[in-house]
């Protein structure tokens, strides 16, 4: 790869075991792979195959067990790792998480997003020019001097996202960021992180277990057992939808809907991970067919 931004080399965690015997199989388990600088990855895996923990692993929420971790050249899981270094990962590795209520810590929409350069004693003048920066990047300038408890929850992830954006990362981690959205919420979202990887080219992992959202991904890793079952774009993972569904997870309808028809004897060649993809091949069939 030609400029990893992360680099993991044989990664194992394991949780302390508790009274309840949870803990005792590692969640990880020596798990090495490399994600490009700009890229955006789709992290897909059943309930408890690791993904949180990878993520947290990455934030240096959590130390591994065994193995290294490399973010922009530099290896995080150094012992020698002093405060200083710990701060600059954490600017340049945002996270966002699942709700956005326990993200928000001001009563004023710029004063939240202004909350994290000014723990970093930035001048004044440059957080309110960031400020306004992140805002109009996530779509959300006009709510300023909004009260956040009053927003939709897509808008509050959103200022959530701004809020991370005013640290200047290189790489944002989503963690199932849009699983207690609506619809219309969960689209806003997608459209804003979408725009950050494509016009910003910040790189961008995001954990979710909705497929139509992994579709939209570069590159799609499925953790199994503590590792990596499948990694490529959207359109060779979902092509192994009896593998995915032994794993308890899905395909998008759409492409599942092209598996039945081949099946049935129809021959539809290509892509078929959007609605528009999957249309087209029915049609070019279709016209064939005539
Ligand atoms: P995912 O995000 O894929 O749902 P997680 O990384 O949250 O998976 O969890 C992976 C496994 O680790 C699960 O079996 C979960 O029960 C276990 N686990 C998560 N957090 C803890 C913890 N604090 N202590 C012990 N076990 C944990």
């Amino acid at each position: 790869m030609s400029n990893p931004f992360i680099k993991i080399e044989g990664l194992s965690y394991r949780y302390d075991e508790d009274s309840s015997g949870m803990g005792k199989h590692p969640v990880l388990n020596d798990l090495s792979m490399e994600i490009e600088e700009g890229s955006f990855v789709a992290v897909l895996g059943h309930n408890g195959s690791g993904k949180s923990t990878l993520a947290k692993l990455l934030n240096m929420i959590l130390t591994p067990t065994s193995g290294k971790i490399f973010v922009d050249g530099k290896e995080i899981t150094d012992e020698a790792m002093t405060d200083e270094d710990v701060l600059s990962l954490r600017k340049n590795m945002g996270m966002v998480f699942q709700n956005p209520d326990n993200q928000l810590v001001a009563t004023i929409v710029e004063d939240d997003v202004a909350f994290g350069p000014e723990n970093l004693g930035i001048p004044s003048d440059e957080i309110r020019a960031r400020v306004n920066s992140v805002l109009s990047d996530v779509g959300m300038l006009e709510y300023a001097t909004h009260e956040p408890h009053r927003l939709s929850g897509g808008q509050k992830q959103r200022i959530a996202i701004a809020g991370v954006l005013a640290m200047l990362p290189k790489c944002i981690v989503f963690d199932e960021s849009t699983a207690m959205l609506d619809p219309i919420g969960r689209k806003e979202v997608m459209d804003a992180i979408l725009r950050l990887n494509r016009e910003k080219g910040i790189t961008v992992i995001m954990i979710t277990h909705y497929m139509e959202e992994a579709a939209l991904a570069d590159r799609i890793l499925v953790l199994h057992d503590g590792n990596v079952l499948l990694d490529g774009t959207p359109s060779e993972v979902f092509e192994q939808e009896p593998l995915l569904k032994s794993c308890g997870l899905n395909v998008p309808q759409c492409t599942s809907l092209i598996h039945q028809l081949r099946d049935a004897g129809m021959s539809l060649d290509g892509d078929c991970v959007s609605i528009e993809q999957c249309a087209e091949l029915i049609l070019q069939t279709l016209n064939k067919e005539r």
